[in-house]
């Protein structure tokens, strides 16, 4: 049984499964997969439980995806959105409106040195896209830098950082080049973030002409399954970009906002300040959003040009965004994910004596892997044993992300409100789901 929780889902009189299948394979193009082997329903969200069709609940331990960071309708979120919505939907940004430059100022207000300057768009690929302009105009050049098994979109550009291979179309990328991941459970230096920076200097000596525009990574790769950079390795890297004429990015779309727990960007984990950050999902807690942070100096360089986008940071989005950066705070989140993501990780690294499957458990606060193998000396990918236990957690009620290179990977990755009772559920019905295999 999942752990108390008295919300009642409204009686739900829409289309079923099979009716809203039907329709999504006639209209909605292809797609590699559809999560579940019978697919799932969500017809509404409360904190951290989603309700299917026939009003079952589940414990959400994927946050749609790593996006409702403070809770799926949170009550003073609905209470900001619905406020604004009521008054002014849309105004464009050629006009004035409070609440984008409220926002604007209170995310400002959260980043650390020179990082003031704020850009609105609407996704994290956007984000990406526009840190990617913003280094190639800054620094003159064009060779960007990217981590092997990360992910910073599906446009055109960003597709050519992303470097997952479920994820790539061939198409031309230009200039952009993969280095070694520096995965302390699978990378070929282990924990040694100086050899796998001297990859970068390689890249940067031999691939391009001595001068890049940046380079872009994820300060935890969300997609590529929870891995978190070997320590020191930002550091040393943004040395090397720095000297070679580039500006360095953190991919803050899915580590920022305090779910790390013991920090409230990512980037802070590894001691380094970006020079341009980029942040989408948990910012707007499902809105559609996203933003660009840099310094007064670098976004000079779109001043040449008009910069502008029709829906970046509507008011209906900005009011959004602002009552979560309050929610957050308010509830003190950033603290709440260390405590309960420290529980969890106790739990499930007993959990890695006990089961064989699991070959490393790793993370910080909310934002936790758990990844399986079938020999754990070879590290031999579990891949049709994470699918199959996918699905009993399903049946158990609990819904987690796949990831990694592999797809061997549990993404878990909950709402902030996630309780300690909601981890010892998720934790328990892994034992059990195990115990079956
Ligand atoms: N960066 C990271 C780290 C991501 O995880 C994602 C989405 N999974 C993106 C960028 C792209 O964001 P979006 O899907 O909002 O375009």
């Amino acid at each position: 049984e999942l752990p108390g929780f008295d919300y009642q889902p409204k009686p739900y009189k829409g289309p079923l499964a099979d009716e809203v299948l039907q329709k999504r394979k006639k209209y909605l193009g292809p797609s590699l997969f559809y999560y579940y082997q019978k697919p799932l329903n969500i017809v509404e969200g409360k904190m951290q439980y989603l309700y299917d069709e026939s009003g079952r609940r589940y414990l959400d331990a994927f946050a749609g995806i790593v996006t409702v960071s403070c809770g799926h309708c949170h009550p003073d979120i609905l209470d900001a959105i619905t406020e604004q919505n009521n008054l002014l939907q849309h105004a464009t940004t050629i006009y004035l409106h409070h609440a984008i430059a409220d926002f604007a100022e209170a995310l400002a207000s959260k980043m650390p040195g020179n990082l003031k300057v704020v850009f609105f768009v609407n996704s994290g690929t956007e984000a990406n896209e526009l840190a990617m302009l913003m280094a190639r105009l800054y620094s003159g050049n064009l060779g960007m830098i990217a981590l092997r098994n990360a992910y910073h979109g599906g446009s055109s550009n960003t597709i050519g950082l992303t470097a997952l291979n479920t994820w790539k179309y061939p198409i031309p990328q230009g200039e952009i080049h993969h280095v070694l991941n520096p995965n302390p459970y699978r990378g070929v230096f282990g924990s040694d973030a100086r050899c796998y920076a001297e990859d970068v200097q390689d890249h940067i000596d031999h691939g391009t002409s001595g001068k890049v525009a940046g380079f872009i990574a994820e300060t935890i790769q969300g997609v590529g399954g929870a891995v978190e950079l070997a320590p020191g390795y930002l550091k040393l890297v943004y040395d090397m970009v720095h000297k070679a004429g580039g500006v360095c990015i953190a991919d803050e779309v899915q580590t920022g906002f305090g779910r790390t727990g013991s920090h409230y960007w990512g980037f802070e984990t590894q001691g380094v300040i970006p020079d341009i950050v980029t942040m989408a999902k948990g910012i707007g807690n499902g809105l559609p959003l996203g933003a660009v942070v840099t310094t007064p100096e670098i976004a000079s360089v779109l001043a040449q040009k008009i910069q502008f986008n029709t829906f970046g940071g509507n008011p209906v989005c900005s009011a959004g965004g602002l009552a979560v950066l309050r929610v957050l705070d308010k509830e003190q989140r950033q603290k709440h994910s260390a405590k309960v993501g420290s529980h969890m990780i106790q739990r499930l690294n007993d959990l890695q004596k006990k089961h064989d499957i699991i070959g490393d458990v790793r993370g910080r606060g909310l934002m936790v892997g758990v990844e399986l193998v079938t020999d754990r000396k070879e590290k031999t990918p579990a891949k049709a044993e994470t699918g199959v236990l996918f699905e009993k957690l399903r049946e158990l009620g609990v819904l987690v992300g796949k990831g990694g290179l592999h797809g061997n990977v549990f993404r878990i990755k909950p709402p902030m409100c996630f309780t300690k009772d909601d981890a010892d559920f998720l934790v328990d019905a892994l034992d059990y789901a195990m115990s079956k295999l």
